[in-house]
């Protein structure tokens, strides 16, 4: 008997086929699971009891370490004192209380906040959000949106419509909303900026370019990233997202920041677009909302952007035809305010970002490493490429699944690694991150 199937036949009680995990190569898990059955503070823990760091918390999601007391009893008590209500025609307290908690931490006028079930949902929603903004406003023409290339925004129509991920969009090509895409912002001769690398805001007047060949007045949004994660963590260079909120303004389009990954306090700020001194429209939230603890996405608007809405319609009238059985779904929502409650008492962005220099020391130590040909990283966010095998992304694959072998939970995408720790974390903590992945690396050929 190999190795591979003592393994598979010791986790015969768990798995079957009937569950079809997502994003995986399901073939390659039957026969070589990796599963977690227990998670607390920075490490889950595998069937056998091994503990494994989580260093991507769980998926940019739980910033708070795992297993937090607070978040369970909050959960628990709604549970007990009102499980479920839409929020059709009704409300609920907890809805309205996490709106106004989460208004406190967004740029001022920003506060209107339309809830989610997911990250992808927030997207989706706040492209409705443009084009019923654009149709108040007499706009109605306007319904092109502009994307970027090797951008991710969720996998619903819209959001893979925005995609700049090859394999993302391939077999749902053509379908949804009409999307023009930017330029990505990698340049090779960026190639280990820490931070925000100097040179490529003139790649902002991309957009300037699609606003000629279109028409801005067909233009409904830009839609990008702050920090675009999933495709291997791409910092914006220094003066590129003010060009593009110059263009926006100057041509009446609406600038969406999707902080799906960098919000609540991934930068060391409560959001990546108050990092960079940036005030967008719309931003789109989910993942730590909640600490992960519970599905939940929010999309927060502006004043203007809201009230021209709600005025385009008569008093008894639906102004905005839209919306989620799980909406401001009351017990994630109690979850959400009892995580924002934790941002506050803990001071975590703060304390995030004070980690940030010591996190970036020990990523960027990596320069030099076999396999590594570029480097990026801001706040507590890196991304690390490796050189390619003989198949696009099958590197990326093998090295995540080492990680986990030498005890380390990381996320891979094509053949870069991304890293997001726990925002709590501690210093040793991180150490011990970087040398599991320094062992790692070296050992590969
Ligand atoms: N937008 C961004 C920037 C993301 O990174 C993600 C997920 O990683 C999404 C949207 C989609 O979120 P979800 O997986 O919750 O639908």
């Amino acid at each position: 008997m190999t190795l591979v199937t003592m393994m598979t036949a010791h986790y015969q009680d768990i798995l079957n086929d009937n569950f079809w995990l997502p994003f995986t190569p399901n073939k390659d898990f039957r026969n070589d699971p990796k599963l977690f059955v227990r998670a607390e503070g920075d490490y889950y823990y595998d069937p056998d009891g091994r503990a494994i760091l989580d260093g991507v918390s769980g998926l940019f999601a739980s910033a708070l370490g795992h297993g937090r007391k607070e978040l369970a009893e909050a959960v628990h008590r709604q549970m007990l004192t009102l499980d479920f209500t839409a929020s059709f025609y009704r409300g609920h307290p907890g809805a309205f209380a996490a709106a106004k908690a989460l208004s406190a931490l967004l740029p001022p006028g920003l506060d209107r906040i339309f809830f989610v079930g997911s990250g992808s949902e927030a997207v989706d929603t706040a492209l409705k959000i443009a084009l019923a903004y654009h149709r108040a406003k007499g706009r109605g023409g306007r319904n092109i949106f502009v994307s970027r290339e090797r951008a991710y925004h969720g996998v619903n129509f819209g959001g893979v419509s925005l995609s700049g991920l090859p394999n993302n969009r391939r077999n749902f090509d053509g379908v949804g909303p009409r999307v023009v895409h930017m330029r990505h912002t990698w340049l090779a001769e960026n190639r280990y900026s820490r931070g925000q690398p100097g040179h490529g805001d003139f790649l902002a007047d991309d957009l300037l370019r699609l606003i000629t060949l279109h028409g801005a007045e067909n233009i409904a949004a830009c839609v990008v990233e702050p920090i675009a994660g999933s495709t291997g963590v791409l910092v914006p260079p220094v003066g590129y997202l003010e060009r593009l909120r110059q263009i926006c303004d100057r041509h009446d389009i609406l600038l969406i920041m999707d902080e799906v990954i960098c919000g609540f306090g991934r930068t060391g700020r409560a959001f990546a677009s108050q990092s960079f001194n940036i005030r967008p429209d719309i931003i789109t939230l989910a993942k730590a909302i909640t600490n992960g603890a519970l599905p939940m996405g929010a999309v927060a608007v502006s004043r203007d952007i809201h009230d021209s809405i709600i005025n385009a319609g008569g008093e008894r009238e639906i102004e905005f035809f839209h919306g989620y059985t799980w909406s401001a779904h009351p017990v994630a929502c109690a979850a959400a305010l009892a995580t924002l409650a934790i941002y506050q008492e803990e001071n975590v962005f703060a304390a995030a970002g004070a980690l940030s220099g010591h996190f970036l020391q020990r990523l960027f130590a990596l320069q030099g490493q076999p396999l590594v040909t570029d480097i990026r990283g801001y706040g507590l966010l890196g991304g690390i490429d490796l050189a390619p095998a003989a198949n696009a992304g099958q590197r990326g694959y093998e090295v995540q699944k080492k990680l986990f072998d030498a005890g380390l939970h990381l996320k891979s995408t094509g053949d870069a690694l991304i890293i997001a720790p726990i925002l709590v974390t501690g210093l040793e903590r991180i150490d011990r991150l970087f040398e599991i992945l320094t062992r790692v690396l070296s050992t590969i050929k």
